[in-house]
């Protein structure tokens, strides 16, 4: 038996950072960014008001109070996305909207609400006059050219990944077609004479193939791109044929087939192919898996997991082996997983001395995480993983977890740190 770290590194030593692409901006969500990103210009590119309000200079309405307003000629107005020429000199002011550019000679915006503006417009006054009721700094409600980024400044590094504020940054520096390490296409076959395609009628001694489709959503889910290959029968023909049309994908996974039954014939087929070893990882569910890679005509190699069948062994040997394949693969660091320590509230035996899977269904009480499982914890039980939102990891070396203690727990939706 091999422990789970050692199978992981054999994987991760043949998988590769996939190459650039260049895509549209919007498309890069969840990309991890193949440039340095500078900016040619200050954002925002002026000082500009950031309330609705009369632009003046602070010197102008010193000591101004709502008891004593200062009095100030309106020489004009400028609204957001229009270019003014108008000068703010001593005793003016201009009425200015959030996001226009601050006019000349003014150092500071008074906030509508800070004026008489309400009292003329109800009392008909005239308009080209306004009284300010507060005395404000230089500099107050304004926001400065540069102030979000400096032109020439290193914006967004290499080997980000972009989140939404990633996007709409490079947005705001005119950014439309971004370098992008490429998404991985994830090939997924299930093998087994059992097994169904969902659209069929189900028949006797026959069951619908749900691993590829648990499969193809965890793909996504990681940021893959899956490629269903349908369902292979255990005929050392007609799977070779089903691999060989996996040759257009980054890497290929295949459920069922790798254990010790009579008809476990990926084994025999991808000796044939390419290169294969076959593990049992000290881990439970998922003793069985295979990995290996075949070579195509041009000599490129294409790594294959082979994962059990079962369908809760496949699903967890894919968080575990498949999940930090994808997300080497796109230049990601799968080792940043932030796992959790909650209670353990049922106990848990581990008699063989294998590294425990445990789903389980994580919640909070009082500030702390309470972990409780989810059920039989069969490995064809796969309603237990829809109850769970992570696994608890229960090491090769503990006998027993008795409620009470803690455990670690890989939560599921939780993603890598990395900045
Ligand atoms: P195997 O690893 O091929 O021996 O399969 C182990 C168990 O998983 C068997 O009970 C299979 O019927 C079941 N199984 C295999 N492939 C699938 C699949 N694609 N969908 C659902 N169950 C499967
Ligand atoms: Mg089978």
């Amino acid at each position: 038996m091999i422990s789970v770290e050692e199978a992981l590194n054999n994987i991760l030593d043949f998988i590769e950072v996939l190459e650039v692409e260049q895509k549209p901006l919007l498309d890069c969500l969840g990309q991890v960014l193949a440039e340095d990103v500078y900016a040619s210009f200050d954002v925002p590119p002026q000082d500009n008001s950031a309330m609705d309000g009369y632009a003046v200079r602070a010197k102008s309405i010193v000591g101004a109070s709502y008891e004593r307003p200062k009095v100030l000629r309106v020489v004009g107005e400028i609204a957001a996305g229009c270019v003014s020429d108008l000068k703010v000199e001593p005793g003016t002011a201009v009425r200015i909207m959030t996001g226009a550019f601050v006019p000349r000679g003014a150092d500071v915006v008074v906030p509508f609400e800070d004026t008489d503006e309400v009292d003329r417009k109800q009392a008909s006054a005239s308009r080209a006059e306004i009284g300010v009721c507060v005395d404000l700094p230089q500099g107050a409600n304004i926001r400065r050219r540069g102030e979000d980024i400096a032109k020439g400044a290193l914006v967004v590094r290499r080997g980000k990944l972009l989140h939404p504020a990633e996007i709409g940054v490079l947005a705001s520096l005119g950014k439309k077609i971004v370098s992008v390490i490429r998404r991985p296409v994830v090939g997924i076959l299930a093998t087994g004479n059992e097994v169904l395609e969902i659209n069929q009628p189900l028949l006797p001694g026959k069951i619908y193939n749900s691993n590829s489709y648990s499969l193809a959503a965890q793909v996504i889910r990681y940021g893959g791109i899956p490629k269903l290959l349908g369902i292979a029968p255990d005929d050392v023909e007609q799977l070779t044929m089903a691999i060989r049309h996996s040759y257009d994908c980054d890497i290929l996974v295949t459920s069922g087939g790798v254990s010790l039954g009579d008809y476990d014939v990926v084994k025999q087929v991808l000796a044939a192919e390419g290169n294969i070893s076959f593990w049992t990882v000290c881990m439970k569910p998922g003793k069985p898996l295979a990995f290996g890679t075949f070579t195509r005509d041009d000599g490129k190699k294409i790594p294959h997991l082979g994962l059990p069948g079962n369908p809760v062994s496949s699903m967890i040997t894919f968080e575990v082996f498949v999940r930090p394949a994808i997300l080497k693969m796109m230049g990601r660091d799968s080792s940043a997983k932030p796992n959790i320590t909650a209670v353990m509230e049922d106990s848990i035996m581990n008699n063989d001395g294998r590294r425990i899977f445990a789903r389980v269904a994580v919640s909070r009480r009082d500030g702390k995480y309470l972990a409780r499982l989810t059920g039989p914890q069969g490995s064809g039980i796969l309603t237990s993983m829809t109850k769970a939102n992570g696994l608890a990891v229960i090491p090769e070396s503990t006998q027993e977890v008795k409620p009470g203690a803690d455990v670690e727990v890989m939560m599921f939706n939780w993603d890598e740190i990395q900045d």
